[in-house]
């Protein structure tokens, strides 16, 4: 059987248009995705957990094998004495799931935080002081005749952002040689190389450059020694000012090269007051390059159901947000919450040495389908559904479209949502 229009789940440009095909319950192979994708799908049950598990100690070095009822009433225990839970996670989940995770962390008083905090966590913060002014894929594809892209390398972190929507891609009123590429980076990256203009900017000095330009387009002289300050000579910014304000139709994409920058958020912040600006002159957008698929769906639904996205307090029975204070990296590398439930990510692999081991000094449980290194370390670990392969739901394009996951083949375990839905059940039952 040939099941047509999957989205793939694995990067924020949420490919819509691939074609899986499945024999058996198993799929034997995947049409139009590229190399991660087809890995995804094809992969998606090695390493996979085959039972739920837990340690009747967490200096026991071997799991046992328990039923499902058995690690949800651990959890429900570990989550019930705890007094400063931490659930994190959920950028590689659907929606339905995010929706439910709030749900329990605002039940158990928790705090919950997803990946922006430490990757694109800066451009929510500077959306909501300058708001944004955004476009769709599709409108990029069919549209922009100029694409800057700032610090991101979408030919290897996106593999198909170059060539469906931004670069070679033709769309209604411009293709790729109408359309002038730029990519603004610390080092010579795929993109760069197959843009029109490669401009080398020093490390951490994108807040000066965006500055410079806002500067320039007002009016203001560059100064002569505008290279000795950010390695940029005053002819490629004046160039790219010019290109920009002759643009028809022009966007920004922006990676973690500018979000994680010196500057963080101030970097963001510039960039989309830039776009603003040249919003007097021309059209232009900007759009952030998120990674991982679902990112923004947490933003979204979080966002509706308790005003925040990310870095969300419930310690008070009331919704507080406060980056840093409530971020999971710091609130575990300052060892202050006392039980960590962990879904769809692997923060012992990802996440700073200091947070990482507060992870091994407390009750943690891990609800994945694979085996990670936080899943070593864990009390319980929770099977469950692949979200986008084994159960359906939905996930945010990174521009903010919503598009619907498929289920391609079963599984024996529950998804994300139902999980956590048991688990809401067994807390108010206890
Ligand atoms: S570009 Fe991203 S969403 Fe598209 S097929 Fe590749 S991994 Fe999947």
């Amino acid at each position: 059987m040939e099941i047509k229009n999957v989205v793939c789940p694995f990067c924020g440009c949420l490919c819509d248009d691939i074609t899986v095909k499945v024999e058996d319950n198993e799929i034997k192979a995947v049409k139009n995705g590229c190399g991660i994708c087809i890995t995804k799908f094809i992969k998606h049950h090695v390493n996979a957990v085959q039972s739920p598990m837990l340690k009747k100690e967490k200096t026991d070095e071997n799991f046992v094998n328990v039923s499902m009822d058995e690690a949800i009433e651990k959890t429900g225990e570990i989550l019930k004495n705890a007094k400063y839970p931490l659930i994190f996670g959920l950028s590689t989940t659907e929606c339905e799931a995010q929706g439910k995770a709030l749900e329990l962390a605002e039940l158990t008083g928790a705090t919950i935080d997803q990946l922006p905090s430490v990757c694109h966590g800066p451009s929510i913060m500077a959306l909501q002081s300058v708001g944004q002014i955004t476009a769709t894929l599709g409108e990029v594809k069919n549209r922009a005749d100029m694409v800057i892209f700032w610090g991101c390398n979408p030919i290897e972190a996106h593999p198909r952002h170059f060539n469906r929507y931004s670069g070679t891609t033709a769309g209604m009123w411009s293709d790729r040689n109408k359309r002038y590429i730029v990519t603004i980076d610390v080092r010579e990256t795929h993109t760069a190389k197959k843009s029109d203009k490669f401009i080398k900017i020093s490390p951490g000095k994108d807040y000066e450059l965006i500055s410079i330009i806002r500067a320039a387009i007002k009016g203001q002289k560059i100064p002569d020694n505008v290279e000795e300050m950010m390695g940029v000579n005053k002819d490629d910014i004046e160039n790219l000012i010019n290109k920009m304000k002759g643009a028809k139709y022009g966007v920004v994409f922006y990676g973690m090269g500018m979000t994680q920058s010196f500057g963080k958020e101030l970097n963001t912040d510039g960039a989309i007051s830039l776009v603003k600006e040249l919003n007097e002159w021309t059209k232009f957008s900007i759009n952030p390059m998120l990674g991982h698929y679902n990112v923004a769906g947490a933003v979204h639904v979080w966002g509706w159901q308790s005003g925040y996205p990310f870095s969300i307090n419930f310690s008070l029975q009331y919704p507080r947000y406060n980056p840093g204070e409530f971020s999971a990296t710091q609130i575990l590398a300052r060892k202050e919450c006392d039980a960590a439930l962990i879904i769809a990510t692997d923060p012992v692999a990802h996440l700073p040495n200091e947070a990482a081991r507060h992870l091994a000094e407390i009750p943690v449980i891990t609800i994945d389908p694979k085996f990670s290194l936080t899943a070593l370390i864990s009390d319980v670990v929770i099977p469950c559904a692949t979200a986008g392969i084994e159960a359906e739901g939905t996930a945010y394009r990174m521009d903010g479209i919503p598009l619907r996951l498929k289920r391609v083949v079963r599984s024996e375990f529950l998804s994300d949502r139902e999980i956590l839905e048991r688990l809401i059940e067994k807390i108010k039952e206890k």
